[in-house]
């Protein structure tokens, strides 16, 4: 039979996203979701909007959102781009900030596993840098390797290390070339480096509202750079889809961000939860990496991570293992709430015994 797929279609590797079974009710803690909901006045947001309004399209300029992103951020509301989902800002920023066939995007060997995608799916080469032994990042190396431009996660996935901001500062300066920071987890180690991009006009940071603002169902990220690199973003934008977020999302976000106290007390929670399960994790002979975000990633002594994760998912619990060479040992499992962490190390009793 003749096939109609293009070469891309029929050869590229997509991205595997954490599976959402359906099967029956697990404890789930595999694609590091917030276990809180979202901000009462996200919620008043919701209820108020006019719902005859969705007749029309999305405000196009998303001026309320931005203002929202801005006032929250302590930046000017045009050094913000909005997109649906902060995967489609790092999808974006590959067309945006990278030529086709050209010097090639780098990024760490054991990151955020999209990358590789993005670089495959935009024919950007791919500069491939392993991290240390220890897991950690080797600035020097990625500013020493020879790309357009460089993309790093802070705190890093699955591995949850973070860099302190004074070393991200003076790998912006050292580059002179585009540095795109995913920030998906910042909140959660409050080092980010949004602040910066007033002075070095090649920093993109990216967020997003699905972990630390509990919307992963509203689809919504942000990126902070200087208005001339949100203008690159903005045009490719428009070559796909020029209403990527839609006018419910744009009222509910906006309410979200403005809502720092009740957002701070969620990330505090589990902030020390982190530190708890960390701690009740040990006990029962597993070693974990330093983290700085709302995850653990953890391998034990005894067992492999494909036997971890079995286990658990047989009790109840999901929690993600990644086949990658380096990693395979580990279990990345996200920290819940102080009942889901519960069941976790319950989970983890049982099965040890
Ligand atoms: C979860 C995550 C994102 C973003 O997700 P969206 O839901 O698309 O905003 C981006 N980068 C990393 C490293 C993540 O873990």
């Amino acid at each position: 039979m003749k096939n109609f797929l293009s070469k891309t279609a029929r050869e590229i590797s997509p991205y595997t996203a954490g599976e959402q079974p359906s099967d029956k009710k697990y404890v789930k803690l595999n694609t590091n979701e917030n276990p809180y909901p979202p901000s009462p006045k996200a919620l008043e947001a919701y209820r108020g909007f006019d719902f005859s309004s969705l007749k029309l399209y999305p405000p196009l300029q998303m001026r309320g959102l931005k203002d929202a992103i801005a006032a929250a951020e302590g930046v000017t509301s045009d050094c913000i781009f909005c997109g649906n989902g902060s995967d489609e800002i790092l999808a974006l920023c590959f067309p945006a900030f990278f030529d086709e066939g050209g010097k090639g995007a780098a990024f760490a060997d054991v990151t955020y596993s999209f990358y590789p995608v993005f670089a495959s799916f935009f024919k950007v080469p791919a500069r491939i840098v392993p991290l240390r032994e220890d897991f950690t990042l080797d600035l020097a190396a990625l500013t020493a390797a020879p790309a357009q431009g460089v993309i790093v996660a802070n705190p890093n996935a699955p591995t949850g290390i973070g860099i302190p901001l004074a070393e991200i500062e003076k790998f912006v300066a050292e580059n002179d070339r585009i540095v795109i920071l995913d920030e998906a987890y910042m909140a959660f180690y409050g080092q980010s480096a949004v602040q910066l991009i007033k002075k070095y006009k090649n920093l993109v940071v990216v967020k997003t509202f699905s972990k630390s603002y509990s919307l992963a169902g509203m689809r919504c990220g942000y990126a902070v750079a200087d208005p001339s690199l949100i203008a690159g973003l903005e045009r490719c934008r428009d070559c796909f889809n020029s209403y990527p977020v839609d006018s419910v999302c744009q009222a509910v976000c906006a309410a979200a961000i403005a809502d720092s106290k009740y957002y701070g007390k969620c990330t505090a929670r589990i902030v020390s939860e982190r530190e708890r399960v960390g701690r009740e994790l040990a006990a029962r002979g597993f070693t974990m990496l330093p983290s700085s975000a709302n995850f653990v990633f953890a391998k034990h002594e005894a067992l492999s991570g494909g036997e971890v994760y079995a286990r658990l998912r047989d009790r109840g619990v999901l929690v993600r293992h990644f086949k990658g060479e380096r990693i395979s040992d580990f279990c990345r499992i996200t920290i819940g709430s102080f009942e889901e962490n519960n069941a976790l190390l319950a989970a983890a009793d049982d099965l040890l015994r």
